[in-house]
C-alpha cells in the first residue's frame, strides 16, 4: 500500500523512513504541497499525508477522491486546513495525530517568552562583537508575574505547569476548565479577566470560527499596558496589523510569534536570497521586540518520532477499517 507524502522534508524521510520499518509502507515524497497543480501525478495511492500548510480544500478533495485516495493523514494536530464536510461528502478518511509531544511546543512557547524578556537574541549579537555592555538588556522575573493562558488542551496545560514552576501566578480561559490543572493552581477566569490581569498571554487554543482574531483591536487595548503575547498556536487567532498598531503605542511591549496568518508563502522555505513581497511580516521582523520563529515549536526528536509513528498507524488502523480515535473532531 503507498502513501504519498505532501510539504515533506529531510527531517520528514528520515523520520517516516525510520518508524516505516514498522509498518512496510511504500513510501512517495513530494517536497510540494497538496493542490491542484500536483494531482495528475498522483497514482494507485490509498493514503495522503499533508502537512499544516497544505490547503486540502473541497476542489482537491473531490480530485483525490476520484484518484481512489482513501485516507488524509495530518501529520500535525490542528486541522483547521482541511474542509472535513468536503471529505465526509466524499467518504475520505481525515486522521491526525493529536498530542504528539505537547512538552515541545510549550518549552519552545518558554523559550520565547525568556527570549523576550531577557533579550538573549540581541545579547547574543551583542557579544559576537564584543560590545560587554548591559544598557538596553534589561528583564523583569517571571515570578510571581501574572501569566494568562488561552486554551488548556494538551499544549496549554504543559505550558501551565512549567509556568506554575517559575513561581508565576498562573490564570486561564477555556471553554472547558480544567479539574487538574484547578488543583494545582491555576485559576479559571473569563477572557476579558485573563486579558485585563495578564501581564504575559499566551495562546493555546485551536483556530476555528469562535478564536480567529481574538487578538484584535478592540481585546488590546483592554490589556496590560506593555504585556507580552506569545502565539505558538496558529496566526489568524491574532489581527497582524492591529498587533503591529499596538506595538507602535507600546501598548504590546513584546509579541513573540512561531505562526502568521500568511505563513503558507513563507515557512519552511529557505528565502534567503528573494525579495519577501509580504510587508506585513517585514513590519513585524524591524521591531527590536518582536521574535519570529518559523513554525518551529514541534520540532523536537522526540516529537518527529511520535508524528512518524501514530501517523502511519493512524493509516493502517484506517485502511483495515478499525476504529480510531484520531480522527478529525467533526468527523468523529
Ligand atoms: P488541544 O485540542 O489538546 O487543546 C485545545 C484547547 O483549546 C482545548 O482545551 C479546547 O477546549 C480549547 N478551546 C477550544 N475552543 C476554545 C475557545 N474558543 N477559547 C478558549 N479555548 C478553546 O490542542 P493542543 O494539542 O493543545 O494544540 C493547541 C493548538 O496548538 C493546535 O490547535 C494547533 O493549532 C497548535 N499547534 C502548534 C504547533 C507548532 O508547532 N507551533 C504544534 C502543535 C499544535
Amino acid at each position: 500500500m503507498k502513501i504519498t507524502f505532501f510539504s515533506s522534508k529531510p527531517y520528514d524521510k528520515d523520520s517516516f523512513n525510520k518508524q516505516n520499518e514498522k509498518f512496510g509502507f511504500e513510501l512517495e515524497y513530494y517536497e510540494t504541497h497538496l493542490g491542484p497543480h500536483i494531482i495528475n501525478a498522483i497514482e494507485n495511492t490509498e493514503a495522503v499525508c499533508v502537512f499544516v500548510n497544505d490547503k486540502v480544500d473541497a476542489q482537491v478533495i473531490e480530485s483525490l477522491a476520484k484518484k481512489g485516495v482513501k485516507v488524509i493523514a495530518l501529520r500535525c494536530a490542528g486541522f483547521n486546513n482541511v474542509d472535513l464536510h468536503a471529505a465526509k461528502a466524499s467518504e475520505l478518511k481525515v486522521c491526525r495525530v493529536p498530542a504528539y509531544s505537547p512538552e515541545a511546543v510549550a518549552e519552545h512557547a518558554v523559550a520565547m517568552l525568556l527570549t523576550l524578556n531577557r533579550k538573549i537574541h540581541k545579547a547574543y549579537n551583542r557579544v559576537r562583537e564584543q560590545n560587554f555592555s548591559l544598557n538596553g538588556l534589561l528583564g523583569f522575573d517571571v515570578y510571581k508575574k501574572t501569566v494568562g493562558v488561552i486554551g488548556t488542551g494538551n499544549i496549554g496545560r504543559a505550558f501551565c505547569k512549567i509556568m506554575l514552576g517559575f513561581g508565576s501566578e498562573v490564570i486561564a480561559y477555556d471553554v472547558a476548565a480544567n479539574k487538574e490543572l484547578a488543583a494545582l493552581g491555576v485559576e479559571f477566569r473569563s477572557m476579558e479577566e485573563i486579558f485585563k490581569h495578564s501581564d504575559i498571554i499566551s495562546l493555546h487554543c485551536p483556530l476555528n470560527d469562535q478564536t480567529k482574531h481574538i487578538i484584535n483591536s478592540t481585546s488590546i487595548p483592554s490589556m496590560k499596558k506593555g504585556v507580552m503575547l506569545i502565539n505558538t498556536s496558529r496566526g489568524g487567532l491574532i489581527d497582524t496589523k492591529a498587533v503591529i498598531d499596538a506595538l507602535k503605542s507600546k501598548q504590546i511591549g513584546y509579541l513573540g510569534i512561531d505562526v502568521y496568518e500568511q505563513e503558507e508563502e513563507l515557512f519552511f522555505r529557505d528565502l534567503s536570497t528573494n525579495i519577501i513581497e509580504d510587508d506585513t511580516i517585514q513590519r513585524l521582523m524591524s521591531f527590536p521586540n518582536v521574535l519570529v520563529t518559523a513554525h518551529q515549536a514541534f520540532f523536537t526528536t522526540e516529537a518527529l518520532q511520535q508524528i512518524a509513528e501514530v501517523s502511519l498507524n493512524n493509516i493502517k488502523m484506517l485502511m483495515e477499517g478499525k476504529k480510531l480515535d484520531n480522527i478529525a473532531a467533526q468527523l468523529a
